[in-house]
């Protein structure tokens, strides 16, 4: 999965929902975040990330991450 970080926050584009296949990206208090359960891992919104907030899971320590972007993202 891809999950988003907090570079995340302040940023004001969208580009990254408007391209997702399969509309997994929620609004957090304060930044976007991914449901890891529902990305499909096809690394197209990482690129239009302009804050380069979005990244795949198997970065090292990106646990938290993950487990961020899924509680924020079960909350809709
Ligand atoms: Fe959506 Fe693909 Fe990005 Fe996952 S990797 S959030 S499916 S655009």
């Amino acid at each position: 999965t891809y999950v988003v970080i907090e570079n995340c926050i302040a940023c004001k584009y969208t580009d990254c929902v408007e391209v997702c296949p399969v509309d997994c990206f929620y609004e957090g208090e304060n930044m976007l975040v991914i449901h890891p359960d529902e990305c499909i891992d096809c690394g197209v919104c990482e690129p239009e990330c302009p804050a380069d907030a979005i990244r795949p899971d198997t970065e090292p320590d990106m646990e938290k991450w993950v487990e961020f972007n899924r509680k924020y993202s079960e909350l809709w």
